[in-house]
């Protein structure tokens, strides 16, 4: 039997859940025959570090430090309180010792560093009941604490998600990696390679693909090939993944070859089939590797063969997590807002809908990177069948959905293949705030398990995403945002200053929709991202006509965020401080009332928005009627129907009196004989099951056939409205 190929995540991505990859290329290389193993090796160094034994070798090294702060010296001090607690703390954060979170909260348990001298109150956060939660915050700190001890004392690249992230942004040169790695092994580079030994000896692989999604864990990435290299010389490696996908397209630099074999681009599948092919001996051809680098003669050769193509996504297989340790995860909570915690908090299975955006237009994204560019929705039934089969792997009914946007057509198509399957599952996923989600569609999609939307409102200017072109307003950003929330779901909204020719008065402006958006209870969450221009963005391609001037020359490395200076001249990043300061009070519900300029420490301008504007666009009805070609559901429950006898100063005629049990509350409705008896009849039709569901141009021929001709006074005015808010649904 060949040897397999083993597929790394490198320390750090996440905690609480694996990063994808890995498993979608498992999934792949099994559909076709090839033997793959799969480990996330951050996971497995911070479970080595953070064990009593781990963490007494890091407080060894700790106490070698010459000058720790008072902090640093307080925690040394508790060594041994740190040391009994770890284990049963990791044990909690993975969710193994409920009953833990009791002896937590008396905060008489938990050795407390410098993380807890600014404890928000944690009734008011989490209520009298919100007990794990609240112990899993204050757990959070701790190991938060554990962290700045290691950062300060240990080894400074040390971050809970990221490690040496400084040394891999923005990185024209490979310098400074170069140096980095000829340095000796620190603490966590010894404990990477020792893990990483673990994983060679036992699954004796011939290729090690090494999956890099960000600047966080490259350095790791570098250092596992490095060592390779040198103990394991007859093993290849490969990288692949969201850095070098954005950052290494114009690599040059041949000295990442002294400690890596290849880097692959772009979608992994093909390339890795090949290079596999290669590496095992099946085809000696180099020159059939696909959107590969590799070093020849000294030189960095990229080479894309035609030879064999790229998978469509609907042949790439099931994701497979089999080999993780998924119940080694470690969720924690690091701020207290529900829609936040999201991230870090719970085991979330990653799925994408679609490969691409289908929009595909905003002009700071990635627009001309093929991870943006190539659009390919999955179908709803396929995206189902998926699911099942990873809850059958995962146990899990948690899932992510990470697309880049997902379109909201299969969103909806995938709410109803949810329902009429009976799948039971919680999901969330990012968006485009656009307005064909309706109040009836945030409804299906509540029905169907959604629980969370993520969305970019970028700069909450009308001008500015415009010049963007996002394809929405900030007022219908509004409704949307208040759709989702009176369905039960909540937002995250992806903010950004500094876009350029953004004024002080925009960016001021833009803080103070933000701000209204909370007020209104229309937001949950938000987080401000400083723009940076990208070489592949639409403003890196033409510059000119966003009044920008770049000022780098392309390097030999890394390319892709480009330093560049405005013909406006605005100090963005003057206002970094106050807009981020502000939105997590916001979060947290406080200061909303507040003066805007009470956030900085500055002078800011007045902001020119009125202090209603928010609720006046949320007052704007929704004046358009949906579509014939829109699918009526119903999703109230079971209909009940009796006729009565009705009479009155002598006449006498006939009521449909219909009782419907929906989940939380049973209607009654009175309606004409006739109408009452064909409406009971029609609901139960309109559930999600095995025949193709009604439009509402159908819907509104039968009742036409049926002898009426008051087809809108009827359905979509009061008689119905009632059944509208329990699940009659036009989507
Ligand atoms: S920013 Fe989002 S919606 Fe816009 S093109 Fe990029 S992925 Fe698509």
């Amino acid at each position: 039997m060949s040897l397999p190929i083993l597929l790394i995540t490198p320390p750090f991505t996440q905690l609480n859940t694996p990063y994808p990859a890995t498993a979608y290329l498992k999934g792949f290389l099994q559909s076709r025959g090839i033997a793959a193993a799969q480990a996330d090796l951050g996971l497995e160094v911070l479970l080595q570090l953070f064990s009593e034994t781990g963490l007494e070798q890091a407080f060894q090294q700790a106490a070698a430090y010459p000058e720790p702060s008072p902090n640093a010296l307080r925690m040394l001090a508790l060594k041994g309180h740190y040391l009994r607690t770890i284990e049963p703390v990791v044990r909690f954060l993975q969710g193994k010792d409920p009953t833990l979170s009791r002896n937590i909260l008396t905060r008489r348990f938990l050795p407390e560093g410098s993380r807890f001298d600014t404890l928000p109150d944690l009734e008011a956060a989490f209520g009298d009941m919100g007990i794990a939660d609240a112990a899993k915050y204050l757990a959070t700190l701790y190991l938060e604490d554990l962290s700045d001890l290691i950062t300060e004392t240990v080894d400074p690249q040390f971050g809970f998600s990221r490690y040496a992230e400084r040394l891999s942004r923005t990185a024209p040169t490979y310098d400074p990696l170069y140096e980095a790695l000829a340095q000796p092994p620190s603490f966590i580079d010894l404990l990477t390679i020792q893990q990483l030994g673990n994983l060679i000896e036992q699954h004796q692989p011939c290729l090690v693909a090494l999956s890099v999604p960000f600047p966080g864990n490259l350095f790791s990435a570098l250092r596992c090939g490095q060592w390779l290299r040198k103990q394991y010389p007859q093993i290849k490696t490969v990288m692949g993944g969201g850095y070098p996908n954005t950052e290494l397209r114009s690599l040059k630099d041949p000295r990442i070859f002294e400690v890596l074999d290849f880097i692959c681009l772009d979608d992994g599948e093909a390339p890795l089939e090949a290079l596999y092919a290669y590496v095992s001996g099946t085809n000696p051809d180099a020159g059939s590797l696909k959107r590969t680098y590799t070093l020849r003669e000294g030189e960095v050769q990229f080479i894309d063969s035609n030879a064999c193509s790229d998978y469509a996504m609907a042949t790439t297989g099931t994701p497979d997590y089999t080999g993780l340790p998924l119940d080694q995860y470690i969720s924690v909570i690091e701020v207290t807002n529900p829609m936040h915690s999201l991230w870090s908090d719970g085991r979330w299975n990653k799925l994408t809908m679609a490969h691409g955006c289908y929009w595909g237009k905003c002009t700071f994204c990635d627009t001309t990177l093929p991870y943006i560019s190539d659009y390919e929705p999955l179908t709803a039934g396929l995206l189902a069948d998926r699911m099942e089969t990873i809850i059958a792997q995962t146990g899990n009914t948690g899932f992510h959905f990470v697309d880049e946007a997902a379109p909201p057509a299969l969103m909806r198509n995938l709410a109803l293949e949810i329902i009429r399957r009976g799948l039971v599952v919680s999901w969330w996923a990012n968006i485009r705030f656009e307005k064909s989600f309706t109040p009836d569609l945030c409804l299906l999609l509540r029905e169907a398990g959604c629980i969370a939307v993520s969305g970019g409102l970028e700069v909450a200017s009308d001008r500015l995403l415009k010049l963007i072109d996002k394809g929405v307003t900030v007022a219908q950003v509004a409704r949307v945002n208040k759709a989702f929330t009176d369905a039960g779901i909540l937002v995250h909204a992806y903010l950004m200053y500094g876009f350029p020719t953004q004024t002080a008065v925009e960016t001021v402006d833009s803080m103070e929709m933000v701000r209204q958006l909370f007020a209104a209870g229309v937001l949950k969450s938000a987080f401000w991202h400083r723009f940076a221009l990208t070489a592949h963005s639409p403003v890196g391609k033409n510059p000119d006509a966003y009044g920008v001037r770049m000022m780098q020359a392309e390097g030999t490395f890394a390319n892709n965020d480009i330093a560049y200076e405005e013909a406006v001249d605005t100090d963005h990043d003057a206002f970094g401080y106050g807009l981020k300061k502000s939105l997590f009070n916001y979060m947290h519900g406080i200061g909303l009332q507040d003066p805007l300029h009470k956030w900085f420490d500055h002078k800011v301008p007045r902001t020119t928005v009125k202090p209603d504007w928010i609720y006046g666009a949320l007052e704007e009805a929704a004046l358009s009627l949906p579509k014939e070609t829109s699918r009526v559901v119903w999703l109230g429950g079971p209909v009940a129907v009796q006729t009565v006898s009705k009479s009155k100063k002598g006449a006498t005629w006939e009521e449909a009196q219909l009782t419907v049990y929906a989940r939380s509350q049973t209607l009654h409705l009175r309606l004409d004989a006739a109408k009452g008896l064909w409406l009971s009849d029609l609901l139960p039709q309109l559930t999600p099951g095995t025949a193709t569901l009604l439009t509402r141009a159908e819907v509104r021929s039968r009742y036409e056939a049926a002898g009426w001709d008051d087809f809108e006074l009827f359905w979509d005015d009061k008689p119905l409205a009632p059944l509208r808010k329990v699940g009659l649904l036009q989507v």
